[in-house]
């Protein structure tokens, strides 16, 4: 499935899906009901996994020059859109923001399926995510995404090079990293290895105010199955904290000798020696 394919390098559509995610720092509370996180009263922001995201596409976007472009990508509830103003600062030159009730209690497969259809409708050669999302934390989603969107999928970048219509990415591995080539449309997803988010410039926070955020909703999308709760093909079927682990014991001892042999019995207590 091809899209909009670059025939020079300088004109390359860069779209960044950017979740918007409770603040990281914030205490989080799960309702024991549908066992999803509570996020009401919680300040909402950037997933700080896509500001890497949106600070690689900004570096190809400044390699590239030209008529690049770099546009931000989200579904979310209705009233975090104009979290979506952060990323625009960065250096973003528009944004689109999905949002519908309908796409409420989407899982991984009914955020990926609506997303692929959303980003079709926008157009792009290059798609770029984060790893991970610091709440749902499934990591499912550019795997999904890049399978709805029928182009091949470069999951764990540290780096992407745009040549023409050629990517070559570094995919970072336990023991080091390949090197892998492929023709856009494509996607990508990146780690934090890709370079430290940029902080907004005044001028950039000043500009954000009159970039476009367009909105689409479920009715845009002309999607042939379910998604939202109706729709998701997992369920999260319980939650648990860990264990709570036991206190530490203290021992005074009268000297290391009589120290180590309350250490032995332990250790020979708990048949370990
Ligand atoms: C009305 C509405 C209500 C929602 N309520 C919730 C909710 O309560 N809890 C919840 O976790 N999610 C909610 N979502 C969003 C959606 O259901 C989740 O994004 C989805 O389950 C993703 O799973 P994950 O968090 O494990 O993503 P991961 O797979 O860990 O994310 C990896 C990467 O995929 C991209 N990505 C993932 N999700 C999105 C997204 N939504 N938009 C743009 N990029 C994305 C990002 O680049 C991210 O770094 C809601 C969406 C809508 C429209």
């Amino acid at each position: 499935m091809r899209f909009s394919i670059p025939e020079v390098s300088g004109s390359v559509k860069i779209v960044v899906t950017v979740k918007l995610v409770p603040d990281t720092n914030a205490e989080k509370k799960i309702d024991p009901a549908s066992k999803r996180l509570v996020r009401a009263g919680m300040e909402t922001v950037l997933n700080p996994y896509d500001e890497y995201a949106i600070e690689g596409a900004l570096k190809i976007k400044e390699s590239l020059g030209g008529d690049t472009t770099v546009t931000i990508f989200s579904m979310a509830p209705a009233a975090s859109k104009e979290v979506l103003r952060k990323a625009l600062a960065m250096g973003a030159d528009d944004a689109v923001f999905l949002t519908d009730a309908g796409l409420e209690g989407s899982d991984v497969w009914g955020t990926a399926f609506a997303m692929a259809q959303g980003l079709k409708k926008v157009g792009f050669d290059l798609v770029i995510c984060g790893g991970l999302a610091d709440d749902g934390s499934t990591g499912g989603v550019p795997g999904a995404l890049a399978e709805y969107l029928g182009v091949p999928g470069f999951t764990n970048c540290r780096r992407v090079d745009v040549t023409g219509n050629t990517l070559k990415v570094q995919r970072e591995t336990d023991s080091g990293y390949q090197v892998v080539t492929g023709a856009m449309p494509a996607l990508v997803s990146v780690t934090m290895a890709i370079g430290e988010p940029r902080y907004a410039s005044l001028k950039g926070i000043m500009g954000a105010k009159k970039k476009t955020i367009a909105t689409l909703a479920l009715a845009d999308l002309g999607l042939d199955h379910a998604v939202g709760g109706d729709g998701a093909k997992t369920e999260v079927a319980t939650i648990a904290a860990p264990p709570v682990r036991e206190k530490a014991r203290i021992v005074e001892a009268a000297d290391g000798a009589a120290g180590a042999k309350v250490i032995f019995d332990l250790l020979k207590e708990k048949k370990l020696v």
